[in-house]
């Protein structure tokens, strides 16, 4: 994504000799889709949130048509499910677990101000039973890094205590049915068509096959001369914008970046089961949290609800499980394992499952350490000063949606263009 929009931007600015280079036969990163056998899967469910004008520009013009969605998000619950985001549908909760909540946000006593890292600032924003009933375990399975080792700052406008008058109602309940707010993620829009790679696909298209030159892995670069070694021979650059993981680019152009800095990046490894199934028993959200350890995915997402396109006539449900980024993916073992708790569960009978897939990334969190922002920074500076820019999700190290890569690609084209 990152890649493919700076050069289509760079295409835009004027500059003619703009070349893609990409490690892999297909391009699209995170966001491809798998379309064996008339499916339309994404390898990872994306959708795309964001009010941002100009992500929203490029999606429209290269989708090619989509369809608008009011986010139903729920939560895994003891037997049954609650509404997410969770502090605003307390009162779905048993009653002991309600008071334990309300308890603890009267106890509150240390500002968020003062707050060191995610678990401090997860206590003082929203109080010790938010963060023991959900915020711990849904984080902590999900990063798998305990919160106390955590940087928060990335992640402090995206989570927030309704006021006064909301909390009454999320505790009581009773004044509406459930709560809507789930900014960021109110609503979303899906290609109608070919899944979320219809965009990449769309900019890939667009810049001409002549300007991708895919299945070709860089291997190093060589910053005196300008060029980068790939499997498939050497290329001469006159400049250079990287979205490969940082880690990778410093190594690849024979940099350390500091002491230490490229050793504290973290990030974990996500492997996704897709599921095709006659059948699925599940309440009507988009997306499900599952908190509690015992189950092997942190995520299910019901696809066929928002593309139809996705196994006609069937039910598909994308299951996201999170692994060290040193484990070795096993992926029929996580793959039965899946499908075991599925059934067990009640979501799908054995019978009725007719195919699954399993795809891994890695990395594909980043998990913010303490210090992260300073870190990333370092390394970044030490690329800038031998001519790369790095953008994008890993080029950046940071936690990026799809319009935050589209953002990413704009400021390395504005460093490009400068440079
Ligand atoms: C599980 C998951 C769910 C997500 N869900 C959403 C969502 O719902 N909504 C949303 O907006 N965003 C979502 N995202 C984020 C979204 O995927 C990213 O913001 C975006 O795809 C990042 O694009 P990128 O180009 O920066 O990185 P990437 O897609 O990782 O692109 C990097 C590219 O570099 C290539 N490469 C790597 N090494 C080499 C090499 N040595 N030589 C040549 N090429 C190389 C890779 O093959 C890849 O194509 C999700 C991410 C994950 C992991």
């Amino acid at each position: 994504m990152t890649g493919l929009t700076a050069a289509y931007q760079l295409q835009c600015a004027g500059v003619e000799d703009v070349m893609v280079v990409e490690r892999l036969s297909t391009t699209g990163g995170l966001m491809r889709t798998n379309r064996s056998d008339g499916l339309t899967i994404d390898h990872l469910p994306h959708l795309f949130f964001t009010e941002d004008r100009g992500a929203l520009r490029l999606f429209s013009e290269f989708v090619g048509g989509y369809t608008e969605h009011t986010s139903r998000l729920g939560i895994r619950w003891d037997d049954g499910f609650v509404d997410f985001p969770f502090q605003n549908n307390i009162h779905q909760l048993p009653l002991s677990q309600r008071r334990e909540v309300l308890t603890s946000l009267l106890a509150r006593s240390s500002p968020t101000g003062s707050a060191r890292n995610l678990e401090e600032h997860a206590r003082a924003l929203l109080g010790d039973g938010i963060l023991e009933l959900f915020f711990r375990p849904y984080n902590e399975k999900l990063w798998l890094t305990p919160l106390a080792e955590m940087d928060f700052r990335w992640l402090k406008a995206k989570i927030a205590l309704p006021d006064a008058r909301e909390l009454a109602v999320s505790i009581l309940g009773g004044e509406r049915e459930r709560s809507l707010d789930v900014a960021p993620h109110t609503r979303f829009r899906y290609p109608r068509r070919g899944g979320i790679q219809a965009l990449t696909d769309g900019l890939a298209e667009r810049l001409g096959e002549h300007r991708i030159r895919s299945a070709s892995r860089v291997r190093a670069i060589d910053t005196g001369r300008r060029q980068i070694e790939t499997d498939r021979g050497r290329i001469g650059y006159h400049r250079l914008l990287s979205t490969l993981p940082i880690n990778d680019t410093l190594a690849f152009a024979g940099l350390d970046g500091g002491v230490g800095a490229v050793k504290r990046l973290r990030a974990n490894t996500v492997v996704c089961v897709q599921i095709v199934a006659k059948r699925v028993e599940l309440p009507d959200y988009h997306w499900i949290y599952v908190p509690d350890p015992s189950l092997p995915y942190y995520r299910l997402t019901r696809v066929d609800r928002f593309n139809p396109q996705a196994a006609p006539g069937l039910s598909v449900l994308l299951a996201e499980c999170a692994l060290p980024a040193s484990a070795r993916v096993e992926k029929a073992a996580i793959a039965a394992r899946v499908q075991r708790a599925l059934v067990t569960e009640g979501v799908v009978r054995a019978t009725d499952i007719e195919r699954h897939f399993v795809f891994a990334y890695s990395p594909a969190y980043v998990v913010p350490h303490l210090g992260h922002e300073e870190d990333v920074d370092t390394l970044a500076a030490t690329l800038a000063e031998v001519g790369i820019v790095t953008a994008g999700r890993f080029g950046e190290w940071r936690f990026f949606n799809m319009d935050h890569s589209i953002a990413s690609a704009t400021r390395a084209v504005e460093k490009v263009l400068r440079a």
